[in-house]
């Protein structure tokens, strides 16, 4: 069976793991602080904060960007179920503003229009859909004149670049970026996520938000009479400050991510080759195109979506995934739009509200893409949608 997508670990990767093993330290070594040194160089960022999972790095930015109670968070209908649970976690309202036809991505120009029904709006969360940047720019000039936040979800777009090259991450458009190290994401920690920034002040409540809300570095103790004996100070003193989490992530998960950071250009090379091979393969294939087709020298490629004409093809998607299966290609469908989950309804919300999530969700088929996928292997992709197609 070729999967749709799928992580690559070698020998080296095995040996990184070990070597924390044997060092001594599990959590809260050295490794974690390298490896949110490495991220934050890569990507342009000042400062870099590793989580848990990249849910936990939405959650605690929404909660650093002071997003609370009585605020609503715009995100896009049509991502993974964490990008909208995080106003949920924080107690805000969610709301999805519809993405544009032909990126995949939040509309600079319905987001417009979402900001003017929802005044009460105090961030929303672009999401860098299958690894292509948002229009940030135009998106950054929209949240600026409404005076509200930008945190981008970039789980699926470690090494892509906006349009001026700078890598995402960089955050000269938003507050906060988050990456996820998920495996099927572009690295590979297990599980692992990352928040970047370059305000001093979000980074230290960052680091006290992943740990319980303890005081961090420099951070001043808010009862100081308690941290001295007779002008001694006390060695054991510490303090919580705020309702904080346990977020952190493991030494062990940090050395395979940096050892997986070193292969990331690699793997973005052969990505990017699949693509440019499926793009030419299927501009000759009837009710069918690929869902992106912009920024394809600059995306993140996480995943290959296509868009099907299921009627004209006189098939549906489930009839067409299992004829697939049965000639070993797998897929998968990316994403069921978020309203049309039955928590998100029960709340009020329906996927007729966003027509072009919906127009796309019915059409989407994501194909197998990922590193090791051999030329064979995708030969066999592209003639068994040759055969099925027609
Ligand atoms: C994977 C993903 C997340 C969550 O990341 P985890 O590390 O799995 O918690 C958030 N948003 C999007 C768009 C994702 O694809």
């Amino acid at each position: 069976m070729i999967p749709y997508g799928k992580h690559y670990i070698d020998e080296d990767d095995i040996q990184a793991v070990t070597d924390v093993l044997r060092s001594g330290s599990l959590t809260q070594g050295p490794m974690v602080e390298k490896f949110e040194k490495a991220i934050a160089k890569y990507v342009g960022a000042k400062y870099a904060v590793a989580v848990s999972s990249g849910t936990a790095g939405l959650h605690i930015a929404a909660l650093a960007a002071g997003i609370g109670p009585g605020d609503s968070l715009i995100t896009s209908p049509m991502s993974f179920v964490a990008s909208a649970n995080t106003a949920l976690y924080v107690g805000a309202k969610p709301v999805f503003s519809d993405i544009d036809n032909a990126t995949i991505n939040l509309s600079p120009n319905i987001l417009k229009n979402t900001l003017l029904n929802h005044s009460n709006a105090r961030a929303v969360i672009p999401v860098h859909f299958a690894g292509l940047a948002c229009d940030m720019a135009e998106i950054k000039k929209v949240a600026d004149k409404s005076n509200i936040l930008i945190i981008e979800d970039a789980a699926h777009a470690l090494g892509a670049k906006y349009p001026n090259g700078q890598r995402v991450g960089c955050c000269s458009h938003s507050l906060m970026t988050v990456f996820s190290f998920h495996p099927v994401k572009a690295i590979a920690a297990g599980e692992g996520g990352m928040v970047t920034t370059n305000d001093e002040s979000i980074y230290h409540e960052l680091l006290r938000l992943r740990s319980h809300g303890i005081n961090k570095l420099s951070d001043q103790y808010q009862i100081p009479e308690q941290a001295e004996e007779n002008g001694v100070s006390c060695p054991w003193y510490y303090e919580m400050q705020e309702l904080g989490f346990n977020y952190r992530i493991t030494d062990i998960q940090c050395g395979l991510a940096l050892s997986q950071l070193n292969k990331l250009e690699k793997f973005l090379i052969r990505r990017r080759d699949l693509v440019r091979k499926y793009d030419e393969a299927f501009l000759e294939l009837p009710n069918c195109r690929p869902a992106q087709s912009s920024g394809r020298d600059i995306s993140g490629h996480h995943i290959y979506v296509l868009r099907i004409d299921f009627k004209k093809l006189k098939m549906s998607r489930a009839e067409l995934m299992s004829m697939l299966k049965e000639s070993n290609v797998g897929t998968q469908v990316h994403y069921i739009p978020l309203p049309a989950h039955p928590y998100y309804r029960n709340l009020g919300f329906v996927p007729e509200d966003y027509p072009n999530a919906l127009d796309y969700y019915n059409e989407a088929l994501t194909i197998p893409l990922f590193y090791e996928m051999t030329d064979n292997q995708q030969q066999l992709v592209i003639n068994t949608f040759k055969e099925l197609l027609k």
